[in-house]
């Protein structure tokens, strides 16, 4: 295994969300719940006669996304047939950007485990349009959908500078929180509004240059990217050593068997017949307008990151955490907004939501959607730093409040879950528990100060869990001092 290196090139499909859709004014609905062809009109279905005007919307959500990963972009672009046939795409050609790319040259860094960055180049991301749905139905006929069909779609494409499956995650995972800050994809990759396909060779040791790639499609999450680099790299190595060697092919995902699947050989190079779109004009991008979009770039990861490390005093990796994903990042900002401590109400949500969260298997990505809205997490977060009640209480709030969705103030209004701080009331409870643990006391006494932990938690079980441990220490502090009198 040490004498190979995985090589992995990634091209990432994403839907862009504008209203309408790339050529036409169709509106663009979500292609997994709308009604099949509710959203269709005659530059869609490709009816002869009718002609495409581009969507500036879509040139400008993508002149974002390039900038965001530090792309140029040239002075002009331009579109291009890419003829072949497929049911789901009625013109016979799908139109696409060949030769003239919006978007060229970038590169985006991304985050090791051991804390290091690696810069990964970003070839190109260009603009296409989707195509339809085809549904392949039992009893051997097929359905389409062509709400999809004419969906702005960005094409990135990296260079082969991914050398693990780790890398390729982390790739994905950061460009993801990228479209979702600019806000223009959600990163849903189980609805296919983003698709990541990796290219995979493997390089021996001795190699002086690329060997034979393959690509696998049909991955639904970033988990399936991972697990099929590794299979893939895997399968290939051994394929290597058994002298097989590796054939040019598309292989598809089976997530059941978690294993690739061989879809196609590619033995020459697909001939699509690429040529300059007719029908639309050579886009031209003035310097001005490039600087126009900058200027809308909303705050990216990397700086939210510094921003919530220098202005809120957050740890490197709390924050890192924090800005990863889009959802999150946006659920600890709404915490704020309601007022939270932003140190503690990381800590919640780091160390004690995402454990529930782990618990149900519910993905970082659906934050947005739990019961526990960020306003009751910042409900819960002050009546901790407000002494209200103590964490052991807080703990069993929140889990409760994580299945009911109930206001945590309000769980502990009803329950009376409130901590007793006051030393008055607790001084007799205190009293009591001495009385009945006298052996326990004259030992501590004595001098076994390691007892004063057993006592502690004698009073506390005694206050049911509500005391404030503070209080409660200093107080069984005074009054054990008391008795050596
Ligand atoms: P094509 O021109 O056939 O589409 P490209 O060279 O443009 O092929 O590469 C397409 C994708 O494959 C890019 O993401 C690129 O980084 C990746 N790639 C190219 N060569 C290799 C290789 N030997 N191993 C892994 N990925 C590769
Ligand atoms: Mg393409």
């Amino acid at each position: 295994m040490s004498d190979w290196k995985p090589v992995i090139g990634l091209e990432i499909h994403a839907e862009l969300l504008t209203k309408s859709k790339m050529f036409s004014s169709c509106p663009v609905v979500d292609s997994v719940t709308a009604a099949p062809n509710t959203a269709v009109d005659p530059v869609t279905l490709g009816l002869p006669g009718t002609l495409p005007v581009i969507n500036k919307e879509a040139i400008e959500m993508a002149m974002m996304v390039g900038l965001a990963l530090n792309c140029a972009i040239p002075p002009f672009n331009q579109f291009a047939r890419k003829s072949y046939f497929y049911p789901d795409l009625p013109k016979g050609y799908q139109i696409s950007q060949y030769e003239h790319p919006l978007c060229v040259d970038g590169y985006l860094d991304i985050d090791l485990e051991d804390g290091s960055t690696k810069r990964i180049r970003v070839r190109r991301a260009h603009l296409e349009e989707d195509t339809g749905k085809s549904m392949h139905m039992d009893g051997g006929y097929s359905l389409i959908d062509y709400n999809r069909a004419g969906v702005p779609l960005l094409e990135i494409v990296t260079e082969p500078d991914i050398n693990s499956a780790d890398e390729a995650e982390a790739f994905a995972r950061k460009l993801r929180a990228i479209l979702q800050y600019l806000g223009v994809n959600d990163g849903d990759m189980s609805k296919g509004v983003m698709r990541v396909e990796p290219n995979i060779s493997v390089m021996h040791k001795d190699d002086t240059g690329f060997r034979t790639r393959t690509e696998v499609k049909n991955l639904n999450s970033i988990r399936s990217v991972h697990r099929a680099i590794l299979y893939e790299v895997e399968r290939q190595i051994k394929a290597w050593e058994k002298d097989e060697g590796v054939r040019r092919a598309t292989f598809g995902w089976d997530e059941a068997k978690q294993k690739t699947v061989l879809q196609r050989y590619k033995e020459a190079a697909d001939e699509y017949r690429y040529f300059p779109e007719p029908d639309l004009p050579i886009v031209e991008i003035s310097p001005e307008w490039v600087e126009a979009v900058r200027a809308r770039l909303p705050e990216l990861p990397n700086a939210k990151q510094e921003r919530f490390m220098n202005d809120l005093g957050l740890s490197r990796y709390d924050a890192g955490v924090l800005v990863a994903d889009g959802p999150v990042a946006h659920y600890y900002e709404a915490a704020l907004a309601a007022g939270a401590n932003p140190k503690s109400v990381a800590n919640w949500l780091i160390s004690n939501l995402f454990g529930l969260m782990n618990r149900d298997n519910v993905d970082r990505q659906d934050i947005e959607s739990i019961k526990l809205t960020p306003e009751k997490l910042a409900s819960l977060v002050k009546l901790v730093d407000d002494s209200v009640i103590n964490k052991q209480t807080a703990v069993e709030v929140l889990a409760e409040s994580w299945e009911t969705g109930d206001d945590p103030a309000q769980i502990v209004e009803t329950k009376g879950l409130a901590q007793i701080s006051d030393a008055g009331a607790i001084q007799p409870l205190i009293a009591e528990v001495l009385a009945a643990e006298d052996k326990m006391v004259q030992d501590y006494l004595g001098g076994k100060d390691k007892l004063f932990g057993a006592l502690m938690g004698k009073v506390m079980k005694a206050l049911e869990g509500k005391g404030n441990p503070q209080v409660v220490r200093e107080t069984l502090t005074q009054m054990l001092d008391d008795m050596r009198g």
